[in-house]
């Protein structure tokens, strides 16, 4: 079945779906996303997803194109259209085509903002192999830039990060600021240690990840200890257990960080328990 994808206003096949070569997506990185989960046809936190859309659009002065409920009938259009079960939908709004490439912003009564969705199909999502065994991490210096609590499509050092990881034999890579742990290139990082969830506080440093809203949630919800603290990779090393989450890899268990097996080196307890709240929270939920 060839995948539907939505691209300004319209469905198309996606060989037959463009976007100029002047958009500023393409040339300045000047644009925002957001992935969405889908699980059983259902869409995961549509509301905290455009929330943060809202806010990302606002912080870089480009119009919202759409209200939250056209937002969400071309989400559920494409699941209909893509007969989606599992898997999510990635959403981009840049700035626009401006017909030529120049620093400055373009009038935005004369260039409309691009938007593109599309989905991809992912069959394991829940019962995921990665899940069971857990991931490992490498540090990496955090050299992106200081406004990593918007979503934009500038994305080439986590990019580099999760190379560097994957060529050191690791899953993935945390980012590390003045010895203290950022987030993980897609995902926020979180270690426990005598059952406390410690997780970095939000700022202009990370992402305010949808996932973490909502499973710093159902953890207090279960009277599980959250401190919401920067922590440093010699903590992290000497953790009991360490997890990261995003909306498409939910609570993933990490297991050793620089080479260092945390625990057992097998998922921890808690991690395993927050992954199946989240999960079950999650789906019941989902709109
Ligand atoms: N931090 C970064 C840098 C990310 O790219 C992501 C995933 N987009 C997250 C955290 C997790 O955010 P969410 O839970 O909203 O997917």
């Amino acid at each position: 079945m060839t995948r539907i994808v939505h691209v300004n206003g319209a469905y198309l096949p996606e060989d037959q779906a463009t976007i100029s070569i002047f958009d500023r997506g393409f040339l300045m990185a000047d644009g925002v996303y957001e992935v969405t989960t889908v699980v059983d046809g259902k869409l995961i936190d549509f509301d905290g997803h455009f929330a943060r859309l809202e806010r990302s659009l606002s912080e870089l002065g480009i119009r919202n194109p759409m209200d939250r409920d056209a937002w969400l009938e071309v989400h559920r259009e494409l699941v209909a259209r893509n007969a989606l079960d599992m898997g999510l939908i990635y959403l981009q709004v840049t700035r626009g085509a401006p017909g030529d490439r120049d620093f400055a912003f373009p009038d935005p009564e004369t260039t409309e903002p691009t938007v593109v969705l599309f989905t991809q199909s992912n069959p394991a999502l829940i019962d995921s192999p990665k899940a069971r065994k857990g991931i490992k991490v490498v540090t990496i210096e955090d050299l992106r830039w200081g406004r990593r609590d918007i979503k934009t499509v500038q994305l080439l050092y986590p990019s580099m990060g999760k190379m560097m990881a994957l060529r050191a034999g690791a899953d993935d890579a945390w980012m590390v600021q003045e010895g203290e742990v950022t987030e993980g290139t897609s995902n926020n990082a979180y270690i426990i240690k005598d059952g406390r969830i410690v997780t970095r506080a939000l700022s202009n440093d990370i992402l305010h990840g949808i996932t973490r809203a909502a499973v710093l949630r159902f953890a207090r919800e279960v009277q599980m200890p959250v401190e919401e603290r920067s922590f440093t990779v010699d903590e992290a090393k000497a953790a009991d257990e360490a997890f990261v989450t995003s909306a498409s890899s939910f609570v993933m268990p990490v297991v050793a960080i620089d080479g260092v097996a945390l625990g057992d080196g097998m998922p921890g307890a808690l991690t395993k328990r927050l992954r199946d709240i989240y999960i079950e929270e999650s789906r019941k939920a989902a709109i």
